[in-house]
């Protein structure tokens, strides 16, 4: 058997197309539209903005972004925050 030892290194360039896969739109109760992707697995740490606790290496959880802003859509694409799915879903009630 051959192989082969060329191998191709994976570069993904940080950009929102590349964050389209799988994005949902959701309208926040301030009328802003928020883009919200899930990721199945994260590969890093973050730490959730609804309950600033941290989102495991490996957890899923939600991606949410929003283009809608005075600072243009590549500023919101830059802040934008991981939360933990529930979090997200339960977001801005008391
Ligand atoms: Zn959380």
């Amino acid at each position: 058997m051959r192989r082969s030892k060329k191998y191709s290194r994976q570069v993904r360039p940080l950009d929102t197309r590349a964050l389209m896969g799988g994005v949902r739109y959701e309208t926040g109760r301030d009328g802003t539209e928020y883009k919200v992707r899930h990721i199945r697995s994260g590969t890093k740490q973050y730490v959730c903005p609804g309950c600033n606790s941290t989102i495991a290496v490996g957890e899923s959880h939600e991606v949410v972004w929003t283009e809608d802003t005075i600072l243009g859509a590549r500023f919101g694409v830059d802040a934008r925050r991981h939360w933990h799915t529930s979090c997200w879903r339960h977001r801005g009630r008391a």
